[in-house]
């Protein structure tokens, strides 16, 4: 039996970092939920600890393909994230955000049911207006590296927006910036992640080209209510909406605060800047403040000495 204010939520990517604490949080809001993901970055250990959770179910299935279940919303998450994983197969890549989108709209057109995607603040690409308020259009090359993830998104948005005028769907789209903490991929290649392990394992630490580019970091507990306040909202909100930490750390800086929080020996090396890198990135949250009320709580000292703890236990269980 469901409580009344209860829902029934799926989550695609819910086996990935953000997807797992996404799932977390609501179900201790008490809703069931339906998490959705074809474990090509996230695993079943970030989700372990919800299985045998009545209310949850966990279902292995590509978003690229159609999916017929029965939810009253959908969190749309399913796309990797980090350059290293979404560059192994480009194509796949841009399938799984233009593809997915249009079987998850399909999906919620069908069911009348609220749909959020999780876009990125890499719909600016590399930008010339700073920081970024949402009616910026972006500088985004469409035949580079990073065009695979930065272009599909940019058309999962498309699709969202004409699913919204031409079939009165309900959407949300959320510009997330740069989010870190607990269950991120050891070895996906993002920078925290990257810094952490290499601080806790003694190994080199290595910054991009001079380590002056800048981004802004959001503990992953805020980005979640972050989503879950935008999904809340009237149909009137649509989005698109800034979720992330204003606050703006060169990689320098945040390579020095890593190894000052870890103690660690290991030294900072250089290697070279990965193609169409960004060289600034911080969000304009006015918008998130003004309609959502959110603004993060978590400062990055705080949110590192965290994931610097979650690392620690993760390195002493793995061998
Ligand atoms: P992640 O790689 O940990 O999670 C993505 C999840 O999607 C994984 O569990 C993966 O297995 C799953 N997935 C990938 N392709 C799929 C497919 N075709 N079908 C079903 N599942 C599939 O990454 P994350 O950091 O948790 O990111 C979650 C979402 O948030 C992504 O859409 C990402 O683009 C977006 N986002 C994240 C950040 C960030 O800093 N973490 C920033 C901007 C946007
Ligand atoms: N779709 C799905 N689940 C549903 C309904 C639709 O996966 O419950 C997929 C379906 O495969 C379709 C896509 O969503 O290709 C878009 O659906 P829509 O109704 O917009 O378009 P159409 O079915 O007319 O192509
Ligand atoms: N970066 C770095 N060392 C690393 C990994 C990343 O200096 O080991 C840099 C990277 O070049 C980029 C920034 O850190 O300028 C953030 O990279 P990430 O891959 O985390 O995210 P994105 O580039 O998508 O914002």
């Amino acid at each position: 039996m469901r409580y009344a204010d209860t829902k029934k939520v799926l989550v695609t990517g819910g086996a990935g970092f953000l997807g797992s604490h996404l799932c977390e949080r609501l179900l201790a809001q008490g809703h069931e939920v339906l998490c959705v993901d074809n474990f090509f970055t996230g695993t079943r250990l970030n989700v372990a600890h919800l299985i045998g959770e009545p209310r949850f179910e966990l279902m292995r299935h590509d978003v690229t393909f159609p999916l017929y279940v029965e939810v009253d919303e959908i969190y749309n998450l399913a796309c990797p994230a980090s350059p290293v994983h979404y560059q192994f197969d480009p194509v796949q890549t841009t399938k799984t955000s233009v593809h997915g989108a249009i079987n998850v709209l399909g999906l919620a057109k069908r069911l009348k049911a609220k749909v959020l995607q999780a876009s990125t603040s890499e719909v600016y690409g590399d930008p010339e207006v700073h920081p970024q308020p949402e009616e910026y259009w972006g500088r985004v090359n469409p035949i580079g590296y990073r065009s695979c993830y930065d272009e599909g998104k940019r058309c999962a948005e498309t699709l969202f927006f004409d699913y919204h005028r031409q079939h009165a769907l309900e959407i949300k789209v959320v510009r997330i910036f740069n989010t870190y903490g607990p269950r991120m991929h050891p070895n996906d290649g993002r920078v925290v992640s990257n810094l952490v392990v290499q601080a806790l394992t003694g190994a080199d630490i290595t910054l991009y080209g001079d380590g002056r580019q800048t981004r802004s970091f959001c503990y992953v507990d805020d980005l979640v209510e972050g989503l879950i306040r935008m999904m809340e909202t009237g149909p009137e909100v649509t989005g698109p909406i800034n979720v992330g930490n204003p606050g703006e750390f060169t990689i320098r800086e945040l390579a020095e605060q890593v190894i000052a929080l870890t103690g660690s020996r290991s030294r900072i090396v250089h290697r070279p800047l990965p193609p169409d890198d960004p060289r600034q990135r911080r969000p304009d949250i006015a918008k998130a403040r003004a309609v959502l009320g959110w603004e993060p709580a978590v400062p990055l000292r705080e949110g590192l000495t965290r994931t610097i703890g979650y690392f620690r236990d993760f390195l002493d269980r793995t061998p």
